[in-house]
């Protein structure tokens, strides 16, 4: 099994990082895919050597988690709306071939995710269709996507995954992300210790997301109406 994630920048795989390693752990493949390279997120480096630095700290996470990772390179608060992002993401599952999506829920609020949520989504079929010539072979089965991320609608998770004995490698992932969350997405009085409350703040909504689904830790998602089948390939943890 193939398992793609779809984000807008290094770091949003942080919603299903537990998922993707435990799932290679069990012998499966993953890509990580984000749209972007992340070139706005700092105050004081360059957006190009921004782009780097994100791009070498989104490697060290993939390689921990056990995956690979492709960047689609538009630029980041700037992700394209409609046709040309979809386009993209039928060429990426074209070439990749996916099982399984996980991606943003396109009704979530934050403009680059709820835009990749969308094409992500609105991609599969797409790609399925022998006529809609690419260059590259039509991939069907149409894979099947799960949505992370909370929906303005408040629509509540239906499949829960057990990350309980992988929630160390998520953690150690994610603190490969230095620029992010040691850097820019704090305060500057708070330097240093923004990181390690992040990791406080995930650690506790993943446990809470685990005792909603009776485990330790648990990440969750949204399964596609109609496509309930699929948590034959990513079985709840129940
Ligand atoms: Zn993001």
């Amino acid at each position: 099994m193939h398992i793609v994630l779809i984000g807008a920048h290094p770091d949003d795989e942080t919603f299903a990082s537990g998922t993707i390693a435990k799932y290679v752990d069990r012998g499966h493949r993953a890509t990580i895919v984000h749209a972007t390279r992340g070139g706005k997120g700092h105050w004081e480096i360059h957006s190009d050597e921004l782009r780097e630095i994100r791009s070498r700290e989104m490697t060290k996470a993939a390689e921990i988690l056990g995956a690979e990772v492709m960047f689609l390179d538009f630029e980041d608060a700037s992700v394209p709306q409609g046709d040309v992002l979809r386009e993209a993401f039928v060429n990426v599952y074209r070439k990749l071939k996916p099982d399984i999506v996980l991606t943003f829920h396109p009704q979530v609020s934050r403009d680059d995710h709820r835009r990749v949520g969308e094409a992500a989504s609105d991609a599969s079929l797409k790609a399925s269709l022998p006529l809609h010539v690419t260059g590259l072979q039509a991939h069907r089965p149409e894979p099947d996507i799960f949505f992370f991320g909370a929906p303005i609608s408040g629509q509540e998770p239906d499949t829960y995954i057990d990350v309980t004995d992988y929630m160390d490698v998520k953690i150690e992932s994610f603190r490969q992300h230095v620029s992010q969350w040691h850097e820019w997405g704090k305060p500057r009085e708070e330097q240093g210790d923004y990181l390690e409350r992040l990791v406080e703040r995930y650690t506790h909504r993943f446990r809470e997301l685990g005792r909603k689904s009776g485990v330790g830790y648990a990440e969750a998602f949204i399964g596609r109406p109609g496509r309930k089948y699929a948590h034959d390939l990513l079985p709840s943890s129940r």
